[in-house]
């Protein structure tokens, strides 16, 4: 792959013809070739004025991708294609540049126009690529921006059992806010980790490995860079800028990647050394965290739907928070669930006494939606970028924070001591910066404009030379306001005017009736129609004074406003960590806001192991069903569920809710159940069988093969596996096959706790042949021949009787579905006889349900065909010219069941 992602003909905007640079070309375009020459795998993009102009090919690609004009720009060299977009809305172009898979160079003029002898000098002041982005205006608030790198070693020895012991270092820095990751595991686990970052960029290292976007599923950039950035030395000596001696805390792979990340981000930058808001770097082990694999954190969509649309992400209907960095730490949050029992429960008693305190807890959020994004603000002030808005933006979050800790500090009424209080140890952590606050207050006026260049920006009383410059200024001015009446009386010209224009400044204008009277000291300046314009050597002498301060004083406001930037920018770290705060508290607030308005409980973190979860229910399921059904769930350490019921029944629901209270709870959130007592699970497993795909035959039945031993091979004790419709996509004979060796492998080597949704019911028998392995069981009603879901999990086996349902969705034939359903009837009345209830089930409506008078519908009593007279006939009716292979075995089953029970 090329470099940026840029195919060989996305050439920059140096055509093959033009380069080595040659003397024939104009200075301008002989300075964009040179930048294009060192920035050679980006587009540089020239600033002009307003605009950002592209040249020669590089032009055609703007106007291509940006769908703006190609015009023709003509010179002395010439004829060549020249593309421009505004600079006051580039955001827009540049997303789609960055979307068409370029890196842009940005050249910003780097002396004004106007004092410049001929050439304007520019430099290319940053470059954007998807993961490095710092503009706001093409940034997701929500979500962090990283850019990755990734470096892989592999170990001379081999690992342990034979499997490969690649080590892959991975590193990640968000350039907006300066957060800067570092972490190494084995392939399996940084794809993992990849997933959950999400990158919008991927460096690789040259010698791998490679993590190509679709393998993972996930959505990024794949960017080569600088080879020799990758290489120990260099990598190490780099991150040896921004941390001490890093070969003691960091690895070897983790030191590579951390190097190339950095070089990278420090060439986006257009900086050519350190950036000094990367101020921590934080190495964490993948192993302190709850690990969910891609397959789960899709199936749980706990951030992603996958049946785009309508549908709402775990994430979604989790959050909400009120500001950008609440946002991002909830996120993070749900990413990375805690596995330390006490730091789960610290932020389960945290949201616990936000929920007792309402009125606590809306003040708060009240506060917190005022808090600007401080992670990027420091970032900005940091970087030398932030405008006098940012510092007043800064200033208005400042100012909330006494207030949240007074709002902390309400106990709301109650004097009970609390034994640990984790929010008052977070009001400790919110520093209100007072001296930082002062400062910006002092120095930076209240609405300042956005340029920082054209003054008006410094506070009165902030510097004494400014104030003189503005007297001076003001005084001129008034001077001028007065000259127009004291002139008047001095000429007795009433029509005497003074006025002022662009050109040619202060002026006295005269009609010419009048000019006999104008005194010796007028000089002419401009005639007009009826009119002529002089000045006095006084007016000039002032008018002089007047620019002369008013440019000092932007000058100098200028200096003024770098140099509390600066000030506040060696705050850094102490507004970061204010920053971590607001997050943390915004975050909590959130969780037990949900918590309270959907009636999620707290769970009870337990060891032995067992999850315990009654009336439970799937956090997002509910919030788009009328009436959601909450089912309890029971499952000790390494017990196997098989749940069984016909399709729509609600088996990959329950499973899922499971699955989400586990990981809800760890993340510090209360869970969706009217009581819940969870474990702390090290790693969630999912895996879906592949859809009905009879034409799959055996490469599918490979696959699920490989992808559950790959998925399985890592499960623990303390593991949960979910694995739902496994062998679905096969023939049923090799479906079953699947189904039962996954389950002998979970019950025999892994001892997981696992939940198995299947529609094969002959599956139910594993609980005879397991000792941990028993039978849970979805039904479903029929009435006037609907079938109707009642959602509810019973103990044991579901009744057989489903499979004319799972023959009706799969698409049986209208008159066998009609056929085996009176014939099911008959079997249902005699079964129905006193002691016929349900084996284990505590669920009686099912059958109370189902029991509809039998002559409704389809037909008399005596004639509905019973046993094996039933099933000849039932079979005679089979249009085999119209049934698929799927059909006929579904029937068959069917069939065969209805002789079994005789
Ligand atoms: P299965 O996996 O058995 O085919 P699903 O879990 O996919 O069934 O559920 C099918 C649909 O039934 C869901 O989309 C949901 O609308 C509904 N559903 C599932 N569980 C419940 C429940 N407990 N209460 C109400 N509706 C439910
Ligand atoms: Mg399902």
């Amino acid at each position: 792959m090329a470099k940026a992602g840029i195919d060989e003909e996305r050439v920059t905007g140096v055509p093959p013809s033009m380069a080595p640079v040659d003397d024939e070309l104009t200075p301008m375009l002989t300075q964009y070739v040179e930048l294009c020459t060192a920035h050679e795998d980006a587009l540089v993009l020239f600033q002009v004025g307003d605009f950002y102009e592209a040249f020669c090919e590089a032009a055609e690609a703007v106007a291509r991708i940006c769908e703006v004009t190609l015009t023709q720009r003509e010179d002395s060299t010439g004829e060549y294609p020249m593309a421009g977009i505004p600079i006051d809305n580039a955001a827009s172009y540049l997303e789609a540049l960055l979307n068409a898979g370029y890196r842009v160079a940005i050249a910003d003029q780097v002396e004004d126009a106007e004092e410049a002898t001929g050439l304007v000098d520019r430099a290319v002041t940053q470059v954007i690529t998807p993961g490095t982005i710092v503009d706001d205006e093409l940034l997701e608030s929500a979500t962090a921006n990283y850019v990755a790198a990734v470096a892989g070693e592999t170990t001379a020895d081999g690992g342990p059992d034979g499997r490969s012991a690649d080590l892959v270092g991975l590193a990640a820095v968000d350039v907006s806010t300066g957060e800067c990751l570092v972490t190494d595991g084995d392939r399996e686990t940084i794809a993992e980790e990849l997933q959950r970052i999400a990158p919008a960029e991927l460096l690789g290292s040259p010698d791998g490995p490679e993590f190509p976007p679709d393998t993972v599923g996930a959505d990024w950039e794949e960017n080569e860079y600088d080879p020799a950035a990758f290489e120990l030395d260099r990598a190490s000596e780099r991150l040896g800028e921004y941390v001490a001696a890093p070969e003691r805390r960091f690895s070897r792979v983790q030191r590579r990647a951390a190097g190339a990340v950095l070089a990278y981000a420090e060439y986006t930058q257009g900086d050519d050394g350190p950036l000094e808001y990367v101020s921590r770097i934080r190495r964490y082990d993948t192993r302190d965290h709850l690990r969910l694999d891609s397959a789960a954190l899709r199936s749980l969509e706990l951030f992603e739907n996958r049946n785009s649309g309508d549908g709402t992400t775990l994430f979604d209907s989790l959050d909400r928070t009120v500001s950008a960095l609440g946002r991002r730490r909830l996120e993070r949050w749900l990413r990375r669930p805690l596995l330390d029992r006490d730091r789960i429960e610290a932020r389960h008693e945290a949201v616990a006494e936000l929920a007792d305190r309402p009125i606590v807890r809306e003040e708060i959020r009240d506060h917190l939606a005022a808090a600007y994004d401080l992670e990027r603000l420091v970032g900005r002030i940091s970087r030398g970028r932030a405008d006098a808005r940012d510092l007043r933006s800064l200033h208005a979050t400042l100012e909330i924070v006494p207030e949240l800790r007074a709002a902390l500090s309400d106990d709301g009424g109650s004097d009970a001591e609390r034994e640990s209080d984790p929010l008052e140890a977070l009001r400790d952590r919110l520093d209100p910066l007072s001296d930082v606050r002062e400062l910006i207050d002092e120095a930076i006026a209240t609405d300042p404009p956005t340029e920082i260049t054209e003054g008006g920006i410094v506070c009165e009383g902030f510097d004494e030379r400014l104030d003189d410059l503005r007297a001076t200024e003001r005084d001129g001015r008034a001077w001028v306001a007065d000259l127009e009446a004291s002139e008047r009386e001095r000429t007795g010209i009433d029509s005497l005017k003074v006025g002022h224009n662009q050109v040619h400044g202060y002026y006295i204008e005269v009609t010419d009736p009048n000019l006999d009277r104008v005194p010796d000291d007028y000089r002419r300046r401009q005639t007009l129609k009826n009119a002529e314009r002089f000045y006095t050597p006084e007016l000039k002498r002032r008018e002089d004074e007047i620019l002369g301060a008013a440019e000092r004083a932007d000058t100098l406001e200028y200096e003024l406003f770098t140099g509390v930037r600066s000030q506040v920018a060696a705050e850094a770290d102490r507004i970061q960590a204010l920053a971590s705060a607001i997050a943390e508290l915004d975050a909590l607030a959130s969780l037990s806001t949900v918590a309270v308005e959907r009636e999620y409980v707290r769970p009870s973190v337990r060891s032995d192991g067992e999850i315990e979860i009654e009336g439970g229910r799937h956090p997002v399921v509910e919030r788009t069903q009328s009436e959601f059904v909450p089912n309890d769930a029971t499952l000790p350490r390494g017990s196997i569920a098989v749940i069984t019921g016909p399709n729509m029944s609600g088996k990959s629901t329950y499973m899922r809710q499971i699955a989400l209270c586990v990981v809800l709870a760890q993340s510090g959130s209360f869970v969706p159940a009217q009581r819940a007592r969870l474990p702390v699970v090290d790693r969630v497993f999912t895996r879906v069988g592949a859809s009905d795909d009879i034409a799959g035959g055996e490469s599918t039945f490979m696959r699920e093969m490989a992808e559950l031993t790959e998925v399985l091979h890592d499960a623990t004790p303390d593991s949960l596996v979910l694995l739902d419709e496994v062998g679905r996509g096969t023939a049923t004979t090799d479906g079953q096959a699947i189904a039962r060796a996954a389950v002998e492998f979970v019950h025999e080597e892994l001892e997981a706790t696992t939940l198995f949704a299947t529609h094969y019911h002959d599956l139910t028998t594993l609980a005879d042949e397991y000792e941990r392995v028993f039978n849970l069981h979805f039904t479903a009603t029929r009435e006037d021949g609907d079938v109707t879901f009642l959602h509810r999990v019973a103990r044991g086996p579901s009744s057989s009787s489903y499979g004319v349902e799972v023959a009706e969705m799969a698409g049986v034939p209208e008159p066998v579905v009609r056929r085996a359903r009176e014939f099911l009837e008959a079997v249902d009345r005699t079964e129905r006889s006193p002691a016929g209830a349900d084996e284990g089930s505590s669920d009686s409506t099912v059958d109370d349900d189902g029991d509809t008078d039998p002559r409704d519908g389809t037909g008399q009593e005596g004639d509905v065909p019973a046993g094996r007279h039933g099933v000849l006939s039932a079979l005679r009716e089979v249009d085999l010219a119209r049934t698929t292979p799927m059909e006929a075995l579904l029937t068959l089953q069917e069939l065969q069941e209805r002789l079994d029970d005789e």
